[in-house]
């Protein structure tokens, strides 16, 4: 998502004529798009600026250009003015719904004003319509579908930054994947905080959402089997799944069309259903194993990957082993674990933080040699398969090698000859390893 934004503010600035360069050296814009989920990451916005400011102080002199430090995206939303407190270096910042707004502010700072700000968040906000012209790769797209959360689990920053949530029109996304399928994208993801909740909120909010009122269009498994159905795209994947509603329908689309891609991305946080409830996830450990048995029976073999939150305020070692149990139970194809950290203005910062993080590290340690067992596993369930794969660029590790990913959304390595990116091609699995697969072109 965060990437589909900088995208979006790229073509926001693009459309007011700037030029878009990746040198910082020389630009008379620098933007910083942030993400708060983590503690860490939100304070890395304030030293990468400084760091920038070191780097480009030497050119200023030589050229005489003071580039303008904006700073975007949850960070930005969440700490509003307090940014310009905390570094006298930031003249802009940006909140989640402003990026159109964003070749406006920068005027104001061109007019003399000495810093700008947008930080409005709404119920109705317009979804920003992104061009074909700035997006990050030929082949793979994002496409928003719904934006902000109306969950409000206890340890969450979302719905404080990103607003309530607002569902895209169908008849948008839909034109928007076709337009995507006729200039030649292989790929599509469905992008949103809670993907499930699509066209809920809309009638729950009534005429707030226009839009969706006007398609007068359903569910997620209906926008799903309609881009599928409509788009051409060859490939759709759709982040991110949410338990409480996630439903059978979804795996029911899946297995109706071959252009769905087995992979779903379904968050569980905790094993625990003390530390769930604690969580305000709004289902049980069974409700969620349930809904996992229904991915498991699908006609498609579809990989599951999820998210635990480590150690919070409360979690015991036999909550902690409930998680355990539930990781082995499930074998998910890839888990993103995270220690807890507090977030400001959730329910659960208020909580004491009652978990040293020695024993977090102890048992994130623990958890993590599970799943790479488990993942040593699920990978080497590929060795002398063939798999398809979306040849996306050269790989960081040889010159001579190519990656790309599967259906399932796994990482594989193969050598191949020029010309093969943006290809969808066949890959023979002759190497697995936990996190990536390696093989040669059939
Ligand atoms: S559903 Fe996801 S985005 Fe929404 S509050 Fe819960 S964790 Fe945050």
């Amino acid at each position: 998502m965060n990437v589909h934004d900088s995208e979006k503010a790229a073509f926001s600035l693009s459309n007011a004529g700037y030029e878009l360069t990746d040198n910082p050296t020389g630009a008379d814009v620098i933007l910083l798009n942030t993400c708060m989920v983590r503690e860490k990451a939100a304070r890395k916005v304030y030293s990468r600026i400084s760091d920038l400011k070191k780097q480009l102080r030497d050119q200023a002199h030589i050229n005489g250009v003071k580039p303008i430090f904006g700073v975007m995206g949850c960070v930005a939303q969440a700490e509003a003015d307090r940014m310009f407190e905390r570094s006298k270096d930031i003249q802009l910042v940006l909140g989640t719904q402003a990026i159109s707004k964003l070749p406006d502010l920068i005027s104001q700072l061109d007019h003399g004003f000495p810093r700008a700000i947008d930080v409005r968040l709404s119920k109705t906000a317009e979804f920003f319509e992104l061009g074909a012209n700035v997006r990050q790769t030929k082949h793979i797209a994002y496409i928003t579908i719904i934006e902000g959360c109306n969950k409000f689990c206890s340890f969450c920053i979302v719905p404080f930054t990103r607003g309530r949530e607002r569902s895209r029109s169908v008849d948008r996304i839909v034109a928007e994947a076709r337009d995507l399928a006729d200039k030649g994208y292989k790929e599509v993801h469905l992008l949103g905080q809670n993907v499930n909740s699509y066209g809920l909120s809309g009638r729950y909010h009534g005429n707030n959402i226009p839009d969706f009122e006007k398609s007068g269009e359903g569910t997620f498994a209906q926008l799903l089997a309609k881009v599928a159905s409509e788009s051409r795209i060859p490939r759709i994947k759709f982040t991110t799944s949410y338990p409480r509603d996630f439903d059978k329908s979804v795996v029911q689309v899946i297995d109706d069309h071959e252009n769905l891609c087995e992979w779903i991305h379904l968050p569980v946080q905790s094993g625990s259903n003390r530390i769930l409830r604690a969580m305000r996830r709004g289902y049980t450990r069974e409700e969620y194993l349930a809904k996992i048995a229904f991915i498991k029976n699908a006609r498609k073999d579809i990989s599951i990957t999820g998210d635990i939150i480590i150690g919070f305020p409360g979690e015991t070692n036999e909550d902690f082993n409930e998680t355990l149990s539930l990781i082995a139970e499930v074998e998910y194809d890839g888990l993103y674990i995270f220690n807890y950290s507090p977030r400001p203005h959730t329910p659960a910062a208020a909580y004491t933080d009652s978990v040293p993080e020695e024993v977090k590290t102890e048992r994130f340690t623990k958890l993590q040699e599970l799943q790479k067992r488990i993942q040593m596993r699920r990978y080497g369930r590929y060795l002398e398969q063939n798999v398809e794969v979306l040849v996306e660029g050269r790989s960081a590790r040889s010159q001579l090698d190519y990656y790309g990913h599967t259906r399932c959304n796994k990482v594989v390595n193969f050598p191949a000859s020029e010309g093969i990116i943006g290809e969808i091609i066949k890959v023979k699995i002759t190497e697995a390893k936990p996190n990536s697969l390696y093989g040669h072109v059939v």
